[in-house]
């Protein structure tokens, strides 16, 4: 069974418990009602989604409710790390070993 650490709740919990997001980091413009029809398709539909890093949205629906981020390897499907909402991206350099 795969373990996800809450950064909130600081333990590994079932996966189970977690729902998965969307990309994390995606910043909605100030003002979404003056930006371009191909702005807002950018922003609402395009995703990344790379093979490797990924930085995803998480929340904890059966624990504490909470949104965090996790960076995971979408080739091995192994989270590096989870961190609060709002904080930045770590650095997953040191962590792919
Ligand atoms: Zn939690």
């Amino acid at each position: 069974m795969l373990l996800i650490r809450c950064p909130y709740c600081e333990e590994e919990r079932p996966e189970l418990e977690f729902r998965h997001a969307g990309e994390a980091h995606v910043a909605r413009s100030s003002e979404i009602s003056d930006i371009s029809d191909e702005a807002f398709e950018q922003f609402f539909f395009i995703r990344s989604n790379p093979k490797g890093i990924v930085f995803e949205r998480w929340r904890h629906l059966n624990g504490c409710a909470r949104f965090f981020n996790a960076a995971r390897d979408t080739v091995s499907d192994r989270f590096l790390t989870t961190y609060k909402a709002g904080e930045p991206k770590p650095d997953v350099a040191g962590l792919l070993k």
